[in-house]
């Protein structure tokens, strides 16, 4: 017997039909011997609609006063649907009872919108589980010390669910979505994309950051500090399918020295079309001359991703870095107002048109000539690499937007991501 969290995504929550399906799978678990916590979302669309009904009565919701507001609104989603599946699990013969990010509680900071987690209270949810309650706590939501309900950003009901399981010292914490677990890329550009097995935690945050949108980031980071077993699953699957065969599908994100994990040296790839490249060419290559370029761009909270400095020449330097496509025009106004007067004769260039492609494995570490066998897959597609950027764990390239998918599928096959490796 074991403590086990599930969450369930808008999707599996969409209808009093799936919610029934939900039920009926949670009471299958509760009955295999488990105590069960389960944080489902609201049903799919409704936060939109609930937020699209607070817009228009002010379509600018921008003051801390109309961000509470929209909390409360918002937080309604995951009321919902929560009573909703308490009721259903009843129906099943299981004793259960709901809880609003309040009621547990949950306690948060008062970011409106964007609220962390900051302790949960166990000492109710326990009682119920003691008792054979299925317990079912609303995502997505808390409360401030001053009592006001917070949410937790968009997607945050999977922070909700892997901070209760970690307040509960769960077994592991189930995220069951629409797809069946997290891929080595996305199987729309590379239809030979394999589901991983297992995956890092260290991992895991570098695809999703890079744009593999399975979990909201903050909850892996969660995970990963606080060491919650996170599997993601497939909700699609009957709920009656064996328990063993449904405890051990998906995909399990683990820790490094877990000897279950796959050794690959690159586990996945990602790739984002959200950057715009900025150039200055010719500015004095002196020191302070980067502080000079990106102090103003960061006073102007945009975020500066990849950053080069050429070498020098007669006195003057090439500089380019990457920023977000939507800040693009605010960046490029702002060094032409602030930084360009004073940089001489330099000229500013930028390309709307690239992206950025990255291979990412723990694997690195400890393999050599990865990133250089990135790099001649990419010669031999006659892809042309504008910009690199490395950590530990990943490799990124940018490069012309329009070379994407042929990278993509290149390095794919070239470091054999379609075979599983070696356990
Ligand atoms: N219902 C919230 C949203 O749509 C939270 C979640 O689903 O995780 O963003
Ligand atoms: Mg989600």
């Amino acid at each position: 017997m074991a403590l086990i969290v599930h969450k369930y995504g808008g999707t599996s929550m969409g209808s009093p039909e799936r919610i029934r399906n939900v039920a009926k799978r949670v009471a299958k678990w509760a009955r295999a011997g488990h105590q069960m916590v389960v944080v489902p979302s609201a049903m799919s669309g409704e936060t939109n609609r609930l937020l699209g009904l607070a817009k228009e009565l002010s379509p600018e919701l921008s003051t801390p006063d109309l961000l509470r507001e929209l909390d409360a609104i918002a937080a309604t989603g995951e009321q919902v649907s929560s009573g909703l599946l308490a009721i259903a699990l009843q129906a099943e013969g299981m004793a259960s009872v709901s809880y609003a990010g309040w009621q547990v509680a949950i306690a948060t900071d008062s970011a409106h919108t964007k609220a962390r987690i900051q302790s949960i209270d166990d000492v109710r949810v326990r009682a119920d589980l003691a008792v054979g309650k299925v317990v079912v706590i609303t995502g997505f939501q808390g409360v401030d010390e001053n009592g006001n309900i917070t949410t937790l950003g968009r997607g945050g009901s999977d922070t909700s669910a892997v901070a209760v399981a970690a307040a509960l010292k769960a077994h592991e914490c189930l995220i069951y979505t629409d797809v069946d677990g997290v891929y080595t890329t996305d199987p729309r550009i590379v239809p030979e994309a394999r589901r991983l097995s297992t995956i890092s935690f260290e991992e895991m945050l570098e695809l999703a950051s890079l744009g593999a949108k399975v979990l909201q980031i903050r909850s892996v980071e969660f995970a990963g500090k606080y060491r919650v077993p996170l599997r993601v699953l497939s909700s699609f699957t009957p709920w009656d399918i064996n328990i063993v065969e449904e405890a051990t599908s998906g995909t399990l994100i683990t820790f490094e020295e877990d000897e279950k994990m796959e050794q690959a040296v690159v586990s996945g790839i990602a790739f984002n079309r959200d950057e715009a490249k900025i150039s200055l060419l010719g500015v004095p290559d002196k020191p302070g001359i980067a502080f000079q370029i990106l102090g103003p761009v960061a006073d102007a909270n945009i975020d500066v991703d990849v950053i080069i400095q050429n070498v020098s020449h007669g006195g003057k330097t090439d500089f380019s870095f990457t920023v977000h496509r939507n800040d693009y025009a605010r960046t490029v106004a702002l060094l032409k107002a602030q930084v360009m007067p004073k940089t001489g004769d330099a000229q500013l260039t930028g390309d709307t048109k690239i992206c950025k492609v990255s291979i990412v494995g723990i694997g690195m570490r400890s393999h050599v000539g990865v990133a250089s066998r990135m790099f001649s897959t990419l010669s031999d597609e006659g892809i042309n690499i504008q910009m690199i950027t490395t950590s530990e764990i990943k490799t990124s390239v940018v490069i012309d937007e329009k070379y994407m998918e042929l990278a993509v599928r290149a390095l794919h096959k070239a470091f054999d991501l379609e075979q599983p490796a070696a356990a």
